[in-house]
């Protein structure tokens, strides 16, 4: 139990950096005036990647911080959806799931 919140707090905290390095990647491209088009076209590209990433990030940081929360409030190991207790195996496998299997396949 603890060392899955352990598992959690690290990854929350790998998520945010994660966030913070896709929005200085936004920041930095923003500015290129002066470059043929080619590079404006791979910039654009490029840019529209790293917004996919950043929002998979935020939606997965999003899991951890609800997973850390129901941990807190000790329910952590019980499925969100039908209250049973998720595997061990799956929270080691996953540690952000709030959910069983059973019914994460639904
Ligand atoms: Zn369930």
């Amino acid at each position: 139990m603890q060392e899955r919140k352990t598992r959690l707090e690290t990854l929350r905290l790998e998520l945010l950096e994660r966030i913070r390095h896709y929005e200085a990647h936004q920041h930095r491209t923003s500015g290129a005036l002066d470059k043929d088009l080619d590079d404006q076209a791979l910039e654009v590209r490029n840019d529209e990647v790293i917004a996919r990433l950043e929002d998979e990030a935020r939606t997965e940081l999003a899991q951890v911080e609800r997973a850390l929360a129901r941990l807190d409030t000790g329910v952590g190991d019980h499925c969100e959806i039908c209250g049973g207790l998720i595997a061990p195996e799956r929270l080691e496998a996953l540690p952000y799931t709030t959910r069983c299997k059973a019914c994460a396949d639904r």
